[in-house]
This record gives C-alpha cells, structure tokens and sequence, in this order.
C-alpha cells in the first residue's frame, strides 16, 4: 500500500569527548522509546573509515562484523539495532566515507554528473543526504535515527555534520540533533566535570550544529546544579539535559530514558501528538534479567579475545547476547565466560577447566591461530557428553576432529590452514577459488541468508520446529563433498543441507550419543532478538540448563 505523504523525520547522534559511551545504544534506546509510541522507525549508521565495509576489517580491533541477511558486512551497532527494533536492516541503512567516495566516483565515470566539476563540497554531503532519505523512504519510516560514527572536533566526520547540517537548513521541523558526551569525576578531584562536554558542543557548533539534547553519560547520575551549568553554557534548556549514568544493562537504557520521559520530549520538538508509551514487553524482558535467579555456565571460547592486556568480548558480541536471551527463556541467568583457545594450546591441562561449565560454544572464525585448541575443546566436549554449539568455524572444526578422532582420518584439516593436508574434509567452495586467485577479497564470500533443508526427526529440526531454515551466513569453506558419505557412515549427521543438497548446513551427533552435539555452518546469532530468542540457542540452553548440578 502506498504510503501517505508525511513528513519525514530524522534524529541525527553525535558523540563528544570520547568513543565508546554508548552512542550505538543511545541510538537503538531512542528508536525503541518513539517505536513504543507507535512509530515507525529505522535507523542508519554511518562509519567515517575509508573501508568499503566492515567486513575487510580485524574483529579484536573493529569489533564483531555484524551480517545482514542482504549479505552485507557492517559495523556491531546495527547488530544492537536490529535487536532492540526487531527489525531487519538492509544495505541502505549503512555507510562509510569508502563507500560513499565509491559510488560519487562511480557516477562520475558514468557521466552521471553531466559534466559538471565534482567537488568534496557539495557532491559528497549530497550523496550522503540522498542515501539517508532513500533509506528513510524504502523503510517508509516515520523517524530515521541516524548515528554518525567518530566524536566531533575530528576531520574524519566533518562531511557527515555537513550533511545533517545541509538538511537541517532544508528543514528546520523535522531534524533534531542529539550528542552523547562523556562527564568524568577524577578521583583526585571527586566531582563531576562539564568542561568537556562544553567544549564539544562548542565543537559541535562549529559545524553550524546546535544539539537539541544532551545525554550526558557518566559514572554518576547528574544533579540540577550540573545540569543548569550545561544548559547555560551549551545555550539550552535544562530539562533537554539527559541523565544517562552506567547501568547494569544496556536494556536498561529505554526504560531510564522514558523516565526522564524522553520520548515526550523528542514528539514534542518534532511536532509529533505524544502517544502514551507501550514498553510493556521490554520491561518484561528487563525485569527478567533482574529477577530470574539460578545460573547456566556456559563458556565461549574463541580466538579473538586477547588485544594487548585487555580481553573484549567485543568480537562476539552477538553471539554473546544470543546467549542472554535463550538463557532467559528458559528461565536462567546466564553465567558467561570467555576463554581464549590459544591458552589450551600452550597448556592442554587447562582443558580440564572445560568440565565446570554446563555448555560450550565455540564461534566463527578464520585462520590458522588457536585452532588446534578449539578442536581440542570441541573433543573435551564430545567425550564429556557436554553440550555443545558449533557456529560456522565452530561447526568445521567440529567435522575435523570427528575425522581425525573418531574415523581415524590422521591429519584431517581445513584447506584454509593446510590445502596439502592427508584429508582435507573442510575444503574452499569452488566459486571462491577463482575470487581468491584474483585477491578479490572484499565483500566476496558466501554472504547474506540462504535457506537450509532440515532433516525430519533431527536435533535441529526439532529446535527450529520447521521443516527449513533461513540463516544468514559468512565463509569460503565448506565440508568437502569428498567425505560426506564417510563422515555420515562414521556417525556424525548433517541433519541441514541448502536447497541444492550440495552444502551441509548443519552437523550433530544423535541423541543416543551425545545430550546435545550440533553445529551449523550459519551463524544464528545474528537473527537473536531479547524479544525473539534464537530456536536453536534455545534448544542449546535447555539441555545446558539440564546439564546443571548433573
Ligand atoms: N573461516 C571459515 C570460512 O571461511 C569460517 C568462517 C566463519 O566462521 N565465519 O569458511
């Protein structure tokens, strides 16, 4: 049905004095509040690095890449996106500066520009502006949030402001600006600081950008007295000065920003009617987190932990919170634990560490590291009947130690780390050989959702309820056609293939061997919603759950 026309609205966040506040989640808390008024809302990131997409880029520097079902590769915020809307997020509703010089000079080579001169200012904040309402438009959306990535006062975003500018000119009524800063309290000084945040709204300004609110995060909640400083000096009102103090949980987030009753506030600069708010499910899903009491261990271990002396859990940031949610479900509070494979392989007697934990889950991945450890967890999980969850590389590894331990296939490998191996049962799809020839690596692998056909009667028929399952994937590899019948005949069971039966999807061992042994060469997580928890981490966690206090 044709939409009305109505006037678009969009909320550009910025973020001031340092990254990493919250700026992805102030994004996702400010859609989900307007969605709860009745709104139809998307919401578009926009990353300022010259890469094309996130998909080219290091997980324990960038973060997850998170994939949507179009296939494309994009930043872990639209991960939170898609998780606190509910939605699926297409192509349109991500940008880099890469991808935006990309497709200008394409045009110009078009003669898209009908021989004008094309200049940085104003053909690229132009072409930034028309991807924004096109996403606006094919989301037909009521609000479009948009994050601009970076803080400002740096050269990287300059073009972006500029746009959001430009079209705040176009349109004074239907744009609004908000700016997450940062307040620190030294611990020397022991009170809370506004300067910085004066200053990046001074530098805000400076891009001809006057923010209509302020979230002003912080350790602490912020008192009058700080919030009347701030007003006076950023040339605002106090009550559009929001707390947002550290909370437990980034779902807390919608609720705390209601009662300041936020959404009010942005409906009414927008000249919106208010609608009263319905959160009723997410505070259901909040409180559950709070409440639910009894714990299921489960442990992640992978290879992208360790950066420098820190470890983050940044890089699987969506199987993490895919986790959550099924936990929850079934009525338990996830207790996780990252662990980093590199540590088994320098010391096997730390594999004893595994037996604690009511369920492991080894992740995707690429490349020759922490490997050998993440099959040696795999085998400690198979031998102690601990349940156990392959996604994607998690499921290759787990075909190469049912090959080598199991059918005796000595040196049975991935021909990702070693194309000469005795036994390469985990071999790269044909079409990918050619791309690789060619160092054409950039958003080239098998990406995006495909729908894989389920086995009747199997664990993971049972899970998803369904006959089919539509996942979306990431990789190159694939189980070498070559084994398949050997592996099956050895008792491992690929109980999901594509539709042309040429792909194994999904891999277990049956019931009668193992409580729950299964892998899939998708990745799940990236469909894991707090209000939609994923089937099969469900059916994971329900036999994890049981495996407690076994
Ligand atoms: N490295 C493997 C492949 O490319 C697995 C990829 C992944 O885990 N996402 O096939």
């Amino acid at each position: 049905m044709a939409s009305k026309k109505r006037a678009r609205k969009y909320i550009f966040v910025v973020g001031g004095v340092i990254s990493g506040v919250g700026k992805g989640v102030t994004v996702s808390s400010i859609g989900k509040i307007l969605q709860s008024r009745g709104l139809k809302v998307t919401a578009i990131k926009i990353d300022p690095y010259v890469n094309v997409d996130a998909g080219t880029m290091n997980p324990t520097e960038h973060g997850e890449t998170f994939v949507l079902a179009d296939g494309y590769e994009t930043d872990q915020d639209m991960g939170n996106y898609e998780r606190f809307l509910d939605v699926t997020l297409t192509r349109d509703n991500y940008m880099t500066t890469g991808r935006i010089y990309q497709s200008v000079i394409e045009k110009e080579r078009n003669l898209e520009y009908k021989g004008r001169c094309v200049q940085v200012v104003p053909h690229i904040p132009l072409e930034i502006i028309s991807r924004i309402k096109g996403a606006a438009e094919k989301a037909d959306a009521d609000v479009t949030v948009i994050e601009i990535g970076g803080t400002v006062g740096e050269y990287e975003n300059i073009l972006f402001l500029e746009a959001a500018r430009m079209m705040h000119i176009e349109n004074h009524d239907d744009i609004l600006f908000v700016i997450v800063t940062y307040l620190p309290v030294p611990s020397k000084v022991g009170e809370m600081k506004t300067k910085p945040t004066q200053h990046a709204v001074r530098a805000l300004n400076t891009a001809g950008i006057q923010p209509d609110f302020i979230i002003a995060r912080s350790e602490l909640p912020l008192d009058k007295k700080r919030k009347e400083k701030i007003a006076v000096f950023c040339n605002m009102r106090a009550d559009d000065v929001i707390s947002a103090p550290d909370v437990e949980s980034i779902y807390d987030v919608p609720v705390n920003f209601e009662k300041d009753r936020l959404g009010d506030s942005i409906l009414k600069k927008l000249n919106l009617r208010p609608k009263t708010t319905d959160l009723v499910d997410w505070r259901a899903f909040v409180d559950r987190t709070k409440k639910t009491k009894g714990d299921v261990n489960i442990a992640v271990v992978g290879k992208y932990f360790d950066t420098g002396d820190f470890v983050i859990s940044d890089s699987y940031i969506s199987v993490i919170e895919a986790i959550k949610y099924s936990a929850y479900a079934v009525g338990k509070k996830p207790k996780l634990t990252w662990l980093s494979a590199v540590d088994f392989e320098k010391d096997p007697k730390k594999l004893q560490q595994l037996k604690k934990y009511d369920g492991i889950i080894v992740p995707g991945g690429f490349g020759s590291r922490g490997v050998e450890g993440l099959i040696s967890t795999i085998r400690y999980a198979r031998e102690h009947q601990i349940p156990y969850l392959g996604l994607c590389y998690g499921m290759q590894l787990m075909v190469i130690e049912y090959a080598r331990n199991v059918l005796g296939l000595k040196g049975a490998n991935t021909a990702e780390i070693d194309a000469h191996a005795p036994h390469v049962v985990i071999d790269i799809m044909p079409d990918q050989k050619a791309l690789l020839a060619k160092k054409d690596y950039g958003g080239s692998m098998r990406l995006g959702s495909y729908t894989a056909h389920l086995k009747p009667g199997s664990i993971v028929a049972g899970a998803y309820g369904a006959a089919t399952a539509s996942e979306r994937h990431r990789h190159r590899y694939e189980v070498n056609p070559e084994y398949i019948e050997q592996i099956e005949k050895g008792g491992l069971v690929f109980s999901g293939k594509s539709a042309d039966g040429r792909l194994m999807e999904f891999a277990e061992l049956p019931k009668k061997a193992h409580p729950f042994f299964a892998g899939t060469q998708a990745h799940p997580e990236f469909q894991a919603h707090p209000l939609n928890p994923h089937p099969l981490f469900t059916a994971f966690m329900k036999v994890a759950a049981k495996a407690k206090g076994k």
